[in-house]
């Protein structure tokens, strides 16, 4: 692949890991779980570990050892992965997001059934 499609690769999985992280954070729930809060950390960092694009993997593990995820609500996990977003911008000079418009641009459309059904990650095979 030339170097201009792997750019454009690279940024397509990017703004669709962005959305699917966010739109996550968005249905957390309000009052997790202890069991939800470290299945939540677990994601982020697991996410850090595996993620396709290499450098981006690398930067994101540098982000999440200096910013640790935030999972006490909904709001806190969702303006915590705002800013890290933000920061993840601000190195490639992109223009700084608005995390008051968190809520219009990711509305996933999915009712208001819960997301998580409590399942301890150990059972959820
Ligand atoms: P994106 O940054 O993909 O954002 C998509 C949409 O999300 C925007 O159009 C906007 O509507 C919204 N948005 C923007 N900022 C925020 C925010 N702070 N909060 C909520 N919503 C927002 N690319 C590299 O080249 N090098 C890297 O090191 C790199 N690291 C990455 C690390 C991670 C964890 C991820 C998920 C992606 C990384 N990428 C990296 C990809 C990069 O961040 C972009 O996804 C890609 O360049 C496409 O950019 P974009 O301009 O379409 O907008």
């Amino acid at each position: 692949m030339s170097k201009l499609g792997n750019e454009t690769a690279k940024a397509a999985l990017g703004r669709a890991t962005w959305k699917l992280l966010h739109t996550t954070t968005l249905r957390f729930p309000e009052h997790p779980t202890a069991d939800e809060r470290d299945a939540l950390n677990s994601y982020f960092f697991l996410t850090s570990r595996l993620y396709p694009c290499g450098e981006c993997a690398a930067e994101f593990q540098q982000l999440l050892k200096k910013f640790p995820p935030q999972t006490s609500s909904r709001r806190a996990a969702a303006l915590w992965l705002c800013s890290v977003h933000n920061e993840v911008n601000k190195r490639l000079k992109k223009p700084e997001f608005d995390c008051a418009n968190l809520d219009a641009e990711y509305d996933c459309g999915c009712g208001d059934e819960a997301t998580s059904k409590n399942l301890p990650m150990t059972t959820a095979r």
